[in-house]
C-alpha cells in the first residue's frame, strides 16, 4: 500500500471519490471531523465526505496551544464554550481513545484597576453559566504559583482571574478520536484532495471541484479555519474577516514546576507546562494580515522577553521549536456559525485564536443544522454572519488570553 498517511490510529483506508454524497466538509481539521463525527453517531447520515487538501488535523488543529477554558465575556460567549468545556471532558470516553484530557484550571494576571473590573464582570457571567471561575488575591496567585514574578517588566500583578474549569488536551488526539469514530461509522476522509471550486446553482450548493475530480452533493459545510475567505469567495461569499500568522514556541523539557495555564495580556503572553515538562508559550497575532505560516525573530524576542518576565528562570532553557498558523480574525472576535448566504452552504469560520476550545460544541452544533435541514441551534444563532449588518456583535476582544 503506497498510500501516504497510513497510520495506527485504525483509520480505514480512502476509497476513489463517489459522484455524490449527501454531505460535503471541507476542511478535515477538527471542526470538519467533529461534525462528520456527530452527523453519523447521533443522526446516522453518514454518506458523507470530508475533503481535506493536506492531512488529517495538519493545520490549526496541529498548531495550537491546546487551551481550553470558558472564561469569555459574554453571555453568548460563556454559555457555547461553557458546553464545549463540558463536552471535553467525556471525550476520551465518547473516543473510547485518549485524548490526555488535563484539568489544571487557567490564572489570568491583572495588572490595572481596569483589567480587575472586567475581570469582576467575567468571574460573574461565568459563574451565572455554572462555570468555576473567581477573582482572587496576589497572595493566593502566590501560593498557586510560587515561581512567578509578582511584578513582572515593572507591571505589579495586582489579581488574578482564577478559572478552575480551564484544561488542556492532546489537539492532535482530538482530531484522530473523531476522525475514528466518524470514519467507522461509514464517513469517507479524502486527504490530499483540494476543494478548487464551489458549484452553485440558482443560488443553492450542488457540488465542489477537486484536484481528484468533481462530486456533487446535497449541502456544503465549510471548516478550514485560516482559509475561510479564500473558499468562501469560490461561493461567492465574501466574510468579514482579517488573516493574520499566530505563533507558538516550546522548550526543552525541565522538571514540573507550573500546574495552571498562566496568561497576563497586558504582557501579550500565556505560559503553560505540557505533561512531557516542555514549556509553551504563545501571545498576540503578528502585526500585520498575510497568509504565510512563517516563524519571525521579532516575536520570538518579544515573546521570550514576556515569558522570561513572569517566569525569570526560563532565561535558562533552550528553545526547542517556533511555529505558526494562519488564523481568521472577526472584528468581535467570535466565531461566524450557520448559514450563508448560498442555501445548502454552511459556515463554520472566523475561529481566529480561540477555536481549539470550541472543536466538540462545533461539532455538535454544526451537525444539527446540517441534520434538521438548516434550522439553526439556538447556541450558535448569536454568531451568524448578518451580525455585522446589524451592529450586534459578540464582542469578546478583552477575553482573549493574550491581546492581539
Ligand atoms: P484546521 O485545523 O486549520 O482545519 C482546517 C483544514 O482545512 C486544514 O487542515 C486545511 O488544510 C483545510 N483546507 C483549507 N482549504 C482547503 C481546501 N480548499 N480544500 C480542502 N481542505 C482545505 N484555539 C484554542 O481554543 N486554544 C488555544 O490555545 C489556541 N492556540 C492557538 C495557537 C496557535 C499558534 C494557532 C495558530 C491557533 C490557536 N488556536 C487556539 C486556534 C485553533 O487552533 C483554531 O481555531 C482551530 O484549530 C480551528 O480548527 P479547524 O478544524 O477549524 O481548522
Amino acid at each position: 500500500n503506497d498510500y501516504p498517511f497510513e497510520n495506527d490510529i485504525d483509520l480505514p483506508l480512502p476509497t476513489e471519490l463517489k459522484k455524490h454524497y449527501d454531505v460535503v466538509i471541507i476542511g478535515g481539521g477538527g471542526h470538519g471531523v467533529a461534525t462528520a463525527f456527530y452527523l453519523a453517531k447521533y443522526h446516522g447520515i453518514t454518506n458523507v465526505a470530508i475533503l481535506e487538501k493536506g492531512y488529517l488535523g495538519g493545520g490549526n488543529t496541529a498548531r495550537n496551544t491546546a487551551v481550553i477554558r470558558s472564561n469569555y465575556l459574554t453571555s453568548e460567549g460563556v454559555r457555547f464554550y461553557k458546553e464545549s468545556v463540558d463536552m471535553f471532558k467525556g471525550l476520551s470516553n465518547e473516543f473510547d481513545f485518549n485524548i490526555m484530557y488535563s484539568s489544571r484550571g487557567q490564572l489570568t494576571l491583572a495588572h490595572t484597576d481596569a483589567t480587575i473590573r472586567s475581570f469582576r464582570q467575567r468571574a460573574e457571567v461565568n459563574t451565572h453559566f455554572g462555570g468555576k471561575t473567581e477573582l482572587i488575591d496576589p497572595q493566593q496567585i502566590k501560593e498557586l504559583v510560587p515561581t512567578l514574578n509578582m511584578n513582572p517588566a515593572d507591571m505589579p500583578v495586582l489579581a488574578g482571574l482564577w478559572h478552575m474549569d480551564g484544561a488542556t488536551a492532546r489537539h492532535d488526539a482530538v482530531a484522530w478520536g473523531y476522525a475514528k469514530g466518524a470514519t467507522q461509522r461509514g464517513v469517507e476522509l479524502h486527504q490530499l484532495t483540494e476543494v478548487t471550486d464551489v458549484i452553485i446553482e440558482n443560488g443553492k450548493a450542488k457540488g465542489v471541484k477537486t484536484n481528484r475530480g468533481t462530486v456533487s452533493c446535497g449541502c456544503i459545510i465549510q471548516a478550514v479555519a485560516g482559509h475561510s475567505s479564500i473558499v468562501a469567495a469560490m461561493a461567492g461569499i465574501k466574510m468579514p474577516i482579517t488573516t493574520y500568522p499566530l505563533q507558538a514556541m516550546v522548550t526543552q523539557p525541565v522538571k514540573p514546576f507550573l500546574d495552571p495555564l498562566v496568561s497576563s495580556s497586558a504582557l501579550h503572553c500565556y505560559v503553560q507546562q505540557t505533561g512531557r515538562g516542555e514549556i509553551v508559550f504563545g501571545g498576540g497575532s503578528d502585526p500585520y494580515p498575510l497568509y504565510n505560516t512563517r516563524s519571525t525573530l521579532d516575536l520570538k524576542e518579544s515573546l521570550l522577553a514576556s515569558a522570561v518576565e513572569m517566569f525569570p528562570f526560563m532565561a535558562n532553557l533552550k528553545l526547542m521549536r517556533q511555529w505558526s498558523g494562519i488564523t481568521d480574525m472577526t472584528s468581535d472576535y467570535s466565531p461566524i456559525m450557520g448559514l450563508s448566504p448560498v442555501e445548502n452552504y454552511y459556515l463554520d469560520a472566523g475561529w481566529g485564536t480561540w477555536g481549539f476550545k470550541s472543536t466538540p460544541i462545533c461539532g455538535k452544533s454544526m451537525a444539527e443544522l446540517v441534520a434538521s435541514g438548516g434550522k439553526v441551534p439556538e447556541i450558535i444563532a448569536p454568531f451568524a454572519m448578518d451580525r455585522f449588518d446589524v451592529f450586534r456583535q459578540v464582542n469578546e476582544m478583552g477575553a482573549t488570553a493574550a491581546s492581539h
